[in-house]
This record gives structure tokens, C-alpha cells and sequence, in this order.
């Protein structure tokens, strides 16, 4: 088709050529520079030649193969200047990246259509590659030949001259790398997709697009495509501006999803959508013109790159991690764009530069699926369920910090994971051997339990082990172990291992404890409190009521007036000194008993250790001692006592509360009398109470209208039963209660200032009726006792009062006997002294009454102008060796004090006749006669004095 005519040299069309000088050893020569580009010179082209060897330069005519050609030509020479024939070829690729433009780029095409040479025929169109135009030259030795080549486009970015062989290599070599890079982009993609099934954040889905996109653009650069698909090179412009547009639009996706930016402002996610959008429109665009939206592509990339930079430096100084880790891919890319950009205006051109950067492109993703996995695989997999039952189990157990423990039965070894030794202060690795080095470690009460569990383990082959036991560690504490495991099943159907979890729970059982402990203690002092002191209580009264010998006694010890130290000392001084005072009573006690806090400033005592009636006093006391011995604080004594309330326990009160309630009442009766006291129970105390306020105001009225009487009860000489004087005792008929005892109405006239008044009251009354007696009956050597409370004498001076009293009957002071009981010398000895001795000095009798009840020794009471005793009828009734032993060293010392004695309660005529031989010697009892109204005395007095009055 081609037609070529040669012509002579006539005008100046266009200038001669300079031709390539070519040797043998020029494999590869680069014609780009010296090859003449002639644009839009139609469809007939001339040119001159370049000179030939004879220096003759030609005119040559060149027609285009078909007539639409736009006219554009190409025109180099080429001289042989060895003397042998040079095959060669001339490549021209279609398309090159380097130069090819930033904007509307020259996307590749068909370069050369036909190349004529200026001698010989045209050249044969070698079908090498589809990337290249190549053509098949022969040089003869010596010959100049000047060459046209027929242009598809007005550009032609390069053309080569290559040595066959070395174009084959060179192409070889670069498929081979292009294969690798393709593999590698093709994996990445694959993989990155397969992770986003499998795991499905987002932010894989947007990485593996990426990969696809890279894969999809260096499937076109490299060629790749056309050897699947036949793509003419006009194609090839549409699919490489499709590939950049993917591209394109993969950084923003992955950007985007990547720094999770819709999280951040819901305005950037619609500017990214839209601009997404506006890269699928380009997809259109590629279709018409290729390289328009390549351009928008390219310079979308470059702006996404640009963004990137802001926002990662924006996030990462906002310390978001995401961005601080994505840090390296962009600089990667920023590095990327630049040799892109380079390359793309010609500042870079060489030939490695366009695989190198789409080898760029792959590494690129490379380095975003790593920076990626990282994140979907640092925390993130394990939360989203990416891993099976088993790890789930295992992560589990290690997450619970728990000990796994494994016992191989066929070898018999006990495994702990992570080792336990430790954890006891045992050297590593010493509890690891046979399930028997364990036993030895094991609490002794522990042991045997242990070794059957693991052993009916074994033999039922089932169940579960849940075994708590103790052991000890290296610093001799024992610690609490929760061993939870289960059997499994070898192929015989035997147990070959054992498998589970132990655990220390020493600290959960501590506070087990503690809860328990707390429950029933105080937490102040740790003493327990009143629930735990009833519980110990009932306890002991149901072995009391089982064992003789034992006989608890209830003490409840209220400190007087402590709301003093808290008002004026402040909470926390006040706690301070329940400590110490809590220290003080501890040390009175022996380990059976039980002191407890009942209330803020009461404690409780439940007193076994001691049954003898002298021994719990002598305690009471102790405690009363202890309690008021001066409490230092802060330089200061504070003195404090107590008001301390007994009872003990009898067989017919069998209700701890009931007991506690009695042990009170005495107590309170205590604090009434002004505290600083130790008061026995008296079932009188039970009426205190709202009864107590009736039955006073109601005693009240009883005395004012005289409604209180007395009755009078002999007291005879034993030796011959003759009458020696009277007891005057008070009898209270009340209308409503009817007979009132006055064990009864004594305590409660006791607590208030009523007693004052009874007692005057019964002592004026008695001196009456001796006084009326000695009127009617005559002058008779009768005496007459009167009760006198000691709270009478404690709460006023009586002395006087009682004197007068005394003085004003008519009748003589020697007459009368006062009774009273020791609590009176006890509490207040000095006091106690100076009244009785005033008494005593007034010739009033002093007796000692009740006496065996109380605690004080006979020895001690000769201190006090006491001349009669009158032992107590518990003690005269008691027909025991012992009691009689009693009795008769009371009544021998009495004797030898001058004291007389009165026996209480006589029941029999041989008990009279013995004490009398003793040495006894009065008596009064039912048995020698009831207490009887003031007119049967006379009636009585005047029988058996019919004389005195005559006399
Ligand atoms: P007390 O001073 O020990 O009086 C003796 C008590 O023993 C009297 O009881 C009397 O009835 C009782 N008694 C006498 N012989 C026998 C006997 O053979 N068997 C038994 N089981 N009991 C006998 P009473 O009258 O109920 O007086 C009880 C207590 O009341 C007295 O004990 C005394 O402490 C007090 N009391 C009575 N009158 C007065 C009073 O005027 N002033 C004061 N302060 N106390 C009084
Ligand atoms: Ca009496
Ligand atoms: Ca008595």
C-alpha cells in the first residue's frame, strides 16, 4: 500500500537528516531525540534523505496508508557503520507514563502504523507485544537509510532501537516482575476480601476495594488485561482511565472508613459521598474521553493524598490511634504522588520508573492491609467472636485468673498452670508430682476428706469435683482452696485425668467470717453483741439444766452518767474508754465467760466460772473496781463508775431473755439508788417499772390515809421459848391488789423518797403500840425491832429524825432494835460508821439483819456498834453439814464479840433445841408465832406478863 517514490532534492519541504550511527554493540538505543516528529503534512509526506554513503542526499515521497490520515510523520535515519549486516528492532510503546502529562494525559495508543524505508521495502510489523509497535530493520554494512514512519497519533513519547535478543530479554525480564507484583496485588485482594467475610469492620471491605483497584490498575499498566481479554489500544485508553478513576475513588473510600470520619462530623461524610459520587460519574466520562477523567482522577488522588495529611495530623495530635497508626502508609503514598508527579510532567524519565511505581501502588496496599489487620485483629477479633470454643474457654480461664488444675491419673500427676507454688511461698514447680505430695500440705482436718473425694472420683467415674480445703503455706498460714474439676474418660472408660480449676479463696471466706463476725459482734470493742450474748446465755442454761454444778450468773453493768464523757469529751473519747474499760473487765474473766456489749455504755457478763454466791460478789466487786480506778486521758483522771445489776440463775427461770430482763431491772434499781452500786436481783424489781409508777402513787395514797399497818412477830428465847421482843413488819391491804407483800412495796418505796415517810412512818407506829403495850400490860422486858431501809439512812440524815422519834415514845431508847441490812455498811462504810455509832451512842439496839445473805465477813462488821445478828432463814433451813458448820462458826463468833443472835425462820422444835445448844439465842418463826396485829400482842403480853403491871 505503501508507495514510495524517489525524487530529486528541489525544495526546501523538509531539511535533510542526520543519521544514528549504529554498531554492533548497541543493544539498545534510544532514536526519541534524533527521530523528527512532522505534524498534519497530509496524506502524501516528502522528505530528503539523509546523505547516503556516496553523500548524495535524496527526496523521498511517502503516501499514508489510508487517505482519512491525519498527516502526522515520523522520520530518522540510521547508518551501518561496522562491515557487517546489523539486525535490529524498532519499538515504540503505546503508551508510557513518563511525560505523559498531570492533566488530560496522552493515555497511550497505536503509534506507528508503517514505517518506509528509504531503500527496500516497508518493514515487517514484528507481533511481539501489544504494548509496543515493533518493527523488523536489516542494515546492510555501509548503508545510510533514512526511515518514515507513518504516525497513529500526533505523539510519539518514544521510540528504541533494540538488538532482538536483548528486547526479548528485557521483556521476559519485566514479565516476570510484573508477574510478581501482579501475584502479590492479586493475593492482597483476595485476602483483604476473605478477612472482610470473615470478620466484616468496615474498614476491611474499604482496604480489599482499594486492593482490587490497585490490582485492576497494574492489570492494565502491566498489560495483563490484554492477555485476557483482547482490548484494542483505544480500549486500553478507556481502561486505564477506568483504572486510575478506580483508584481514585478507593483512597477516598478507604480514607474515609478508615478514620471513621462519619463519626466525627456527619457534614464530611455528605462532602465524601459526594465526591464519591461525583468519581462514579467519571466512570462515564472514561468511556468518551479517557483522558479528561484520568485528569479529574489524577487530580482527585492527589487531593484525597493532600487530605489525608490534614486530617491524620488533625486526628493524631487528638491522640486518635487510628490516625497515628496510618501515619506510614501515607507518607509511603506522599511519597508515591511525588514520583508520580515527576514522572508524569518528564522530570523523571527512565524505564523503570512506570513498574516501579505501579510495584508502589501494591506496596502501598501492602502496608494499609498490615496497618489495618492490626486494628480488626488488636482486640478487636476476640470481642466480635473470630475465634472457637475451645480459645473462648482458654482466654476465659485466663482472663479469671484462676489456676488450672490437672491431675494425670495413669502417671499420677498433679500439674497447676500457672504454678501455684509460688502463691504459698513454695519454691516453683514443688506441688507438680503424684496427687499424694499434696496430702502433707493439706489442713489435718482437711486430709482424709480430700483423699475420699479424689477417690470416689476415680471409682464412680462421673460426677463433679466442688471440694474446698485448707493449706498451708511456707509461712505456716493456711489458706482456703477451691478445687472444681472433672473426670475425663479414656477410651477404656477409666478416668486418666482430671482436669479443672483452683482457686484461693481465703480472702472470700475471711470475709465470710467477718460478715459472721460482724453479725453478732460489736464493732467497737469486738465483743459480742446482745444477740450473740442471749444465744451464749441459752446455751449455758441448757447445760445448767443438765450439769449440777453449773449455775451462771447474768451481770448487766450500765456506766453512770458516760453520756457526760461523750457530751463533754466528744464521740470518739468516749469510744476510747469503753475500749480501755472493755480491756479492764476482759481481764476479770476467765475464757468461759462472756462479757458482751449489750448498749453504748452497758455491758453484759454471762459468769460461769464462778457458781459460790461469795465468788460472784467478790467479782461484782472487782468489776465495780476496776471500772471506777481512774482513766487517764490527756493528763487528766477521769473517774467513772458503774451501776452493776446480778442475778443467777435458779432452776425455774429457764428464758435467757427473762434472766436478762432481771439482771436490768437490778441494775436500774442500782442507778436509782445513785449509781456506783452492785444490786442482786429481788423479784420486787419486776414491779418497776410502769407498774412501778402506779403502785408508788397508789402506796402514796395508802400512807397518807393511814391505810398501812403494822404486824408484830415474836421473837423468842430459845432456852425456853419465852417472848423477848417483837418485829414490827409493814402489811399493806390494798382494796384493788389486795394483800401487798412488802417485798413487794418496799423496793419501789426504795427508789423514790417514799421510803422516808414508810420508814418513819413504821418506826413512830411501832413506838406507839410499845408505848400503849406498856400502858396496858405494865412495865415488860420486851424489845421491839424495826426495819430500816439502808436506802433510808443513805438518802437523808435519819439519824436525827430517828432519835427524836425514839425520844418522843415515852418509852426507852434501849427498848428498840433497829434492823439493818449490810448493803448499807457495804456501800458507804464512813457514813454508815458515823450514823450507827450516833445510834448507838442514843442507846438505841443495832442488829444486824439478814446476815449469810450478803457477802461481808462477821470480822468485818465488829467495826460496827452492831449487838445482835440475825442470821438469814436460807442459812438457819439449810440442814446441809456444811450449812451446820456455818452456823455454828457465825454463832461462836457472835459470842465472843457479845453479840446476841437471832435465828431466822426456825422450822422445828430440834432445830430450835440445837441452836440453842449452840449457843443461839433467840429465835423467830412461824414456829414460835405469825407476825399478829398490835391488839393481839396486848392480848398475848398481858397472859403472859399477867404480873407486871400490878408490879
Ligand atoms: P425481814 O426483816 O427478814 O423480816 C422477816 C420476814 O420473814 C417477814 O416477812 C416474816 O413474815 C418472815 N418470816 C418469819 N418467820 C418465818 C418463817 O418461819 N418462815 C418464813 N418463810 N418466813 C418467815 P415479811 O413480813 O413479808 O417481810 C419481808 C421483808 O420486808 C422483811 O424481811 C423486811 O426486810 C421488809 N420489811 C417489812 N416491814 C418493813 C418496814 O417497816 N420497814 C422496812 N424498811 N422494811 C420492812
Ligand atoms: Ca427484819
Ligand atoms: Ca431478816
Amino acid at each position: 500500500m505503501l508507495a514510495l517514490c524517489l525524487v530529486l532534492f528541489t525544495g526546501p519541504t523538509a531539511m535533510a537528516i542526520e543519521p544514528v550511527k549504529i554498531s554492533r554493540d548497541d543493544t539498545a538505543l534510544d532514536l526519541t531525540a534524533t527521530t523528527e516528529i512532522y505534524k498534519r503534512r497530509g496524506e502524501a509526506f516528502q522528505v530528503s534523505t539523509a546523505a547516503g554513503a556516496d553523500g548524495i542526499v535524496r527526496r523521498i515521497e511517502v503516501r499514508a496508508s489510508s487517505p482519512q490520515h491525519s498527516g502526522d510523520w515520523a522520520v530518522f535515519a540510521l547508518a551501518n557503520v561496522t562491515d557487517e549486516q546489523i539486525d535490529r528492532l524498532i519499538v515504540a510503546p503505546h503508551f508510557r507514563l513518563v511525560g505523559s502529562g498531570l492533566l488530560w494525559p496522552d493515555l497511550g495508543s497505536t503509534r506507528i502504523l508503517g514505517i518506509t524505508p528509504s531503500e527496500g521495502f516497508a518493514l515487517d510489523r514484528v507481533e511481539e507485544g501489544s504494548e509496543d509497535d515493533v518493527f523488523r530493520i536489516t542494515l546492510n554494512p555501509g548503508s545510510v537509510i533514512t526511515f518514515v514512519a507513518e504516525l497513529a497519533a500526533p505523539d510519539l513519547p518514544q521510540i528504541y532501537l533494540w538488538e532482538p535478543e536483548a528486547y526479548k530479554d528485557t521483556v521476559n525480564a519485566y514479565t516476570l516482575y510484573r508477574g510478581i507484583v501482579l501475584g502479590i496485588a492479586g493475593l492482597l485482594a483476595v485476602f483483604l476480601t476473605i478477612l472482610f467475610v470473615v470478620k466484616g469492620t468496615s474498614m476491611l471491605p474499604a482496604t480489599a476495594a482499594l486492593a482490587w483497584a490497585v490490582l485492576a490498575y497494574v492489570s492494565v499498566d502491566f498489560g495483563f488485561l490484554s492477555k485476557l481479554i483482547s482490548v484494542t489500544p483505544g480500549d486500553e485508553r478507556i481502561w486505564r482511565a477506568g483504572t486510575e478513576v478506580l483508584l481514585a475513588t478507593g483512597l477516598v473510600v478507604f480514607l474515609f472508613t478508615y478514620l471513621n470520619l462519619n463519626r466525627w462530623h456527619t457534614n464530611l461524610s455528605y462532602v465524601t459521598v459526594a465526591w464519591i459520587l461525583g468519581l462514579g460519574g467519571l466512570f462515564a466520562v472514561a468511556i468518551y474521553d479517557p483522558p479528561v477523567a484520568s485528569g479529574i482522577a489524577r487530580i482527585s488522588f492527589a487531593t484525597t493524598a493532600l487530605a489525608g495529611v490534614a486530617l491524620i495530623t488533625y486526628l493524631g495530635f487528638n491522640r486518635y490511634d487510628r490516625a497515628v497508626m496510618l501515619i506510614p502508609t501515607w507518607a509511603l503514598i506522599l511519597c508515591w504522588l511525588f514520583g508520580a508527579w515527576i514522572t508524569v510532567t518528564g522530570q523523571l524519565a527512565n524505564d523503570i520508573v512506570q513498574p516501579a511505581l505501579g510495584g508502589g501502588l501494591v506496596l502501598i496496599v501492602l502496608l494499609m492491609g498490615f496497618t489495618v489487620m492490626q486494628h480488626a485483629f488488636a482486640g478487636g477479633a476476640y470481642q466480635q467472636g473470630l475465634f472457637s470454643d475451645m480459645e473462648r474457654q482458654a482466654m476465659a480461664l485466663a482472663g479469671s485468673g484462676d489456676t488450672v488444675w490437672d491431675w494425670d491419673v495413669t502417671r499420677d500427676r498433679v500439674v497447676t498452670s500457672p504454678d501455684m507454688s509460688p502463691q504459698l511461698g513454695l519454691s516453683p514447680g514443688s506441688l507438680a508430682g503424684p496427687a499424694r505430695i499434696w496430702l502433707p500440705r493439706i489442713h489435718a482436718d482437711d486430709r482424709d476428706r480430700f483423699r475420699t473425694t479424689l477417690d470416689v472420683l476415680l471409682e464412680h467415674r462421673k460426677g463433679r469435683l466442688n471440694h474446698q480445703f485448707r493449706m498451708r503455706a511456707e509461712d505456716g498460714h493456711y489458706h482456703w482452696m477451691a478445687l472444681r474439676a472433672r473426670p475425663v474418660l479414656g477410651s477404656n472408660g477409666e478416668v486418666i485425668r482430671c482436669v479443672g480449676t483452683i482457686i484461693d479463696v481465703t480472702e472470700q471466706k475471711n470475709s465470710e467470717d467477718r460478715l459472721l463476725h460482724d453479725a453478732v459482734h460489736d464493732n467497737l470493742t469486738g465483743l459480742p453483741n446482745r444477740q450473740l450474748f442471749l444465744d451464749r446465755l441459752q446455751t449455758m442454761i441448757s447445760m445448767a439444766e443438765r450439769i449440777p454444778n453449773v449455775r451462771p450468773s447474768v451481770f448487766m453493768i450500765d456506766i453512770d452518767r458516760f453520756k457526760l464523757v461523750n457530751d463533754k469529751l466528744g464521740m470518739s473519747v468516749g469510744d476510747t474508754i469503753l475500749l480501755a474499760l472493755t480491756r479492764r473487765l476482759k481481764r476479770l474473766l476467765k475464757p468461759q465467760d462472756t462479757l458482751a456489749r449489750i448498749s453504748g455504755d452497758q455491758f453484759g457478763l454471762v459468769l460461769v466460772s464462778e457458781q459460790d454466791a461469795d465468788k460472784v460478789a467478790a467479782l461484782a466487786e472487782a468489776i465495780s473496781k476496776a471500772i471506777s480506778a481512774p482513766i487517764d486521758f490527756a493528763g487528766q483522771d477521769i473517774r467513772l463508775t458503774a451501776s452493776i445489776g446480778v442475778v443467777t440463775w435458779v432452776e425455774n427461770n429457764a428464758v435467757p431473755e427473762d434472766l436478762v430482763k432481771d439482771a436490768e431491772l437490778a441494775m436500774y434499781q442500782a442507778k436509782r439508788f445513785g449509781g456506783n452500786r452492785i444490786e442482786p436481783f429481788r423479784p420486787a424489781f419486776r414491779t418497776v417499772g410502769s407498774d412501778r409508777q402506779r403502785l408508788e402513787s397508789d402506796l402514796r395514797r395508802a400512807l397518807e390515809r393511814r391505810e398501812l399497818t403494822l404486824v408484830y412477830q415474836p421473837i423468842v428465847e430459845l432456852k425456853d421459848a419465852e417472848i423477848a421482843g417483837f418485829e414490827a413488819l409493814l402489811r399493806w391491804e390494798d382494796p384493788k391488789r389486795g394483800t401487798v407483800p412488802p417485798s413487794e412495796f418496799i423496793p419501789v418505796a426504795e427508789t423514790s423518797d417514799l421510803i422516808l415517810e414508810l420508814g418513819m412512818y413504821a418506826l413512830k407506829q411501832a413506838a406507839d403500840d410499845l408505848a400503849q403495850w406498856q400502858e396496858t400490860v405494865g412495865e415488860i422486858p420486851v424489845f421491839m425491832s424495826v426495819n430500816l431501809s439502808s436506802a433510808q439512812l443513805l438518802k437523808s440524815d435519819l439519824c436525827n429524825d430517828v432519835i427524836k422519834a425514839i425520844s418522843a415514845s415515852r418509852c426507852d431508847p434501849s427498848r428498840f432494835r433497829l434492823e439493818l441490812t449490810e448493803t448499807l455498811v457495804m456501800h458507804n462504810p464512813q457514813q454508815a460508821l458515823m450514823t450507827l455509832s450516833r445510834l448507838s451512842e442514843a442507846g438505841i439496839g443495832l442488829t444486824l439483819d439478814d446476815f449469810g445473805t450478803g457477802h461481808s465477813s462477821l470480822a468485818y462488821l465488829t467495826r460496827f456498834p452492831f449487838r445482835t445478828i440475825k442470821i438469814d432463814r436460807s442459812l438457819v433451813i439449810d440442814q446441809s453439814e456444811k450449812g451446820g458448820i456455818l452456823i455454828r462458826s457465825i454463832v461462836d463468833l457472835a459470842n465472843k464479840l457479845d453479840m446476841k443472835v437471832v435465828a431466822e425462820g426456825v422450822v422445828s422444835e430440834d432445830d430450835a433445841l440445837k441452836l440453842s445448844e449452840m449457843g443461839c439465842d433467840y429465835g423467830q418463826s412461824f414456829l414460835f408465832g405469825p407476825p399478829i396485829g398490835a391488839e393481839s400482842v396486848q392480848k398475848l403480853l398481858k397472859e403472859r406478863f399477867p404480873i407486871s403491871k400490878s408490879s
